[in-house]
């Protein structure tokens, strides 16, 4: 155990060295401190960690970690002096870091004064994520995590989202550049004070409240009859953050509001669909979701078979110039079957084409041409042959 963080550490603390530091190694001129007790590291990896250390190197993503940060020992620069060698550069650098993460977590602080005191309340800072964090500990597969670790999980899952979005529409780094600001809270009370505070929206009676656009804010609380384990929070993150990912792509712009509902919410569900295997949730801006609602259990590739079957499909023309929360449960389940039919069959660049287009307001007809020679009425033909060729009247998904 010892030996392995030994490992992953030295790895980390060569990240962290400057370059001129890190060459010194091969530099034959460089002075270097050689030291038996450390492996002239000039420092230890900090014991009071445990078997959590490896959750806050930079290696695994964590930039920042507020639990790590308030380590009475090391001061959240995960290391401590070797005092039998005197290597200053190692010193500096450790100080460095300390003084930095120290720096972090009182704006980070002074920017939530309603929860500041919460002691369950973590926050870490990752390449894309500011994420504020206290969901109670959660069984996740057959193990229980505790809040601290679970926070790690959610920065990790939201990375791994993003990275997910961008290769599946082939969009460059150029084209997103706003960071994710998440707030995940356990209680109804932190959630209603601080959301419509940092979105500028909602009201406290929400669960989720989102800013979309240039800004890429969710905040929501865990809501217990809506999402009862991690896989049905899991899944509420997903929905929530893809909306932001989208409405973040360059031209950054919501385009629920723009008659492209169907983009919107189709996209965030096959997001949701790709990673949980299920569709939950639903985006109404005026309407309260009854506890409990939704379309066939969250599997909708065998209902939209049988609407299909019994033409009973809602035309394209029709679906393609609603609102977001205009859509009915139906429109979501043909939404995200239109979004799976284009990203099968045409890839991935294309359809980030069409919403570039859509949210430059070009109306769907012509953006629906330019970008795969088809119209609202002869994408219905294709997209029936494909649902009737890919999803099975039966099977659960
Ligand atoms: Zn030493
Ligand atoms: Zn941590
Ligand atoms: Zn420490
Ligand atoms: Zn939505």
């Amino acid at each position: 155990m010892i030996a392995r963080s030994l490992a992953v550490f030295s790895i980390w603390l060569a990240g962290l060295l400057p370059v001129g530091l890190a060459a010194q190694e091969g530099d034959p001129q460089a002075p270097k401190v050689v030291c038996r007790m450390c492996e002239s590291r000039g420092c230890f990896p900090c014991t009071k960690h445990g078997k959590l250390l490896d959750l806050e190197l930079p290696e695994n993503g964590t930039v920042f970690c507020s639990v790590a940060t308030v380590c009475k020992v090391c001061g959240g620069s995960l290391a401590t002096d070797c005092k039998t060698c005197d290597n200053v550069p190692v010193q500096e650098q450790l100080e460095q870091r300390r003084k930095l993460a120290q720096e972090w977590l009182a704006a980070r602080k002074k920017s939530l004064p309603e929860v500041e005191d919460r002691k369950e309340l973590v926050h870490i800072k990752t390449a894309h994520l500011d994420l504020s964090f206290s969901i109670k500990p959660t069984t996740v597969g057959k193990t229980k995590i505790d809040t601290h670790p679970l926070a790690h999980l959610y920065a990790t899952r939201l990375e791994e989202l993003r990275t997910l979005y961008m290769t599946t529409f082939e969009v460059p780094e150029t084209d997103l550049t706003g960071r994710l600001e998440v707030y995940m809270f356990r209680d109804a009370q932190d959630h209603a004070q601080v959301g419509p505070r940092v979105t500028g929206i909602g009201t406290s009676q929400s669960t989720g409240v989102k800013l979309m656009g240039v800004e890429c804010v969710f905040s929501m609380w865990q809501d217990l009859r809506q999402m009862p384990n991690d896989e049905a929070l899991h899944r509420n993150l997903v929905h929530n953050v893809t909306h932001l990912l989208l409405s973040n792509t360059k031209p950054e712009q919501f385009l629920g509001n723009r008659k492209a509902g169907w983009i919107d919410e189709g996209v965030a569900h096959w997001f949701e669909d790709k990673v949980t295997g299920k569709c939950t949730n639903f985006c109404f801006e005026e309407v309260l979701m009854q506890p409990g609602a939704g379309f066939k259990g969250g599997r909708w590739r065998a209902p939209v078979r049988r609407m299909v079957d019994a033409g009973e499909d809602k035309s394209f023309a029709e679906l393609s110039i609603l609102n977001t929360d205009q859509l009915t449960f139906t429109d979501h389940a043909l939404a995200f079957a239109y979004v799976d039919f284009l990203l099968a069959t045409q890839g991935g660049a294309k359809f980030r084409d069409l919403v570039k287009l859509a949210k430059r307001d070009q109306p769907m007809r012509e953006a629906l041409q330019t970008v795969y020679g088809l119209n609202p009425l002869t994408i219905v033909a294709p997209f029936r042959q494909w649902v009737k060729e890919n999803y099975s009247p039966l099977e659960p998904r």
